[in-house]
């Protein structure tokens, strides 16, 4: 008995001493172990402004205004893509320049703050820029590397929300060329949303800063033209045309067909622009920021035929 409270008390003397040394931390250990924690944790947790940042650099306020995350070199880069590789070499002395821009931008995104400016217009012009590289075949492949692999394993900084359908002739890295931690997708048949796709959004919107959600719809695709036929739909599919219906029955009232455009192809429209006006009135997380400007939603149209992805719905909001 004697024993065993020697041991305790022992036991109680190196705890009480591995706390105070830890109190004890300077404060740039407790910032390097902080950093480390981070790396460790899941990236879009919300941020630690104060743990996060590095001797001398700015506030995250002071970042949001400075950033303008999308006009930067690093940015032009990834836009142009491999094309610009063999540009000038001033772009690689700015290398340095790139990286901090880079990760302004991340701890900026991390912080989630609403003080960051929407650039939806910028990645709207990442995305239109990839869709004609994807078109002309001189796709980039500067994202699908070992090198980006290693760079995005360290954090994921998503600069869209595409909403896709599940079809496998659409899927939106490819037509929109981007790589790993472009885009963050969620896809459905029909590009259709319940309540765990507009959970997943919103933490894209949320914790990982995205500023523009696009939905995607397009040519002949299947669920629609399931819908627009009628008929008998078994099983959970019957919950995707039940989502799809109200768009098709808008499409065959407002007849707004071309022929460029039949009934399958308006109803398509029609039902991104609904699913984009659910997720734009889905939930405050969402809302809040469309509504200051720090949110836009969007729908589009990729044509199979073409490669091609137009905008079909673009509210000034
Ligand atoms: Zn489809």
């Amino acid at each position: 008995m004697r024993v065993l409270k020697h041991i305790m008390a022992a036991a109680i003397i190196v705890v009480t001493a591995t706390v105070l040394a830890g109190a004890s931390e300077t404060p740039k250990e407790h910032e390097k172990a902080q950093t480390d924690a981070d790396q460790v944790a899941a990236p879009a947790e919300p941020a630690q402004p104060k743990s996060k940042r590095k001797g001398g650099k700015k506030p995250i306020a002071e970042h949001a205004r400075d950033v303008a995350p999308i006009n930067t070199d690093a940015t032009v880069e990834r836009i142009i893509g491999k094309d610009q590789e063999s540009a000038p070499k001033k772009k690689k002395t700015s290398h340095k320049k790139k990286k901090a821009s880079h990760a302004t931008e991340a701890h900026a995104a991390d912080s989630h703050s609403t003080a960051i400016p929407v650039d939806a217009e910028e990645a709207v012009k990442r995305l239109l820029e990839g869709n004609r590289r994807y078109i002309a075949g001189k796709n980039s492949s500067s994202h699908r590397t070992a090198q980006r692999r290693a760079e995005v394993a360290k954090g994921q900084h998503p600069f869209a929300v595409i909403v896709g359908c599940s079809d496998s002739r659409v899927p939106p890295e490819i037509l929109f060329d981007q790589g790993m931690g472009d885009l963050f997708v969620v896809r459905s048949a029909g590009n259709v949303i319940d309540d765990i796709a507009i959970g997943s959004i919103e933490y894209a919107v949320e914790h990982l800063g995205v500023q523009l959600v696009m939905v995607l719809g397009h040519e002949r695709c299947g669920a629609v033209d399931a819908t627009l036929k009628g008929g008998a739909v078994g099983g959970k599919l019957k919950s995707v045309v039940d989502a799809i219906k109200p768009a098709v029955e808008k499409a065959k009232a407002k007849a707004e067909t071309s022929p460029r455009c039949d009934l399958l192809c308006s109803s398509v429209k029609s039902n991104a622009r609904m699913v984009a006006e659910k997720l734009r009135k889905a939930s405050p997380v969402l809302t809040d920021p469309v509504e200051n400007g720090l949110l836009r939603v969007i729908g589009a149209y990729y044509e199979l035929d073409s490669g091609l992805v137009s905008l079909t719905y673009k509210p000034v909001l």
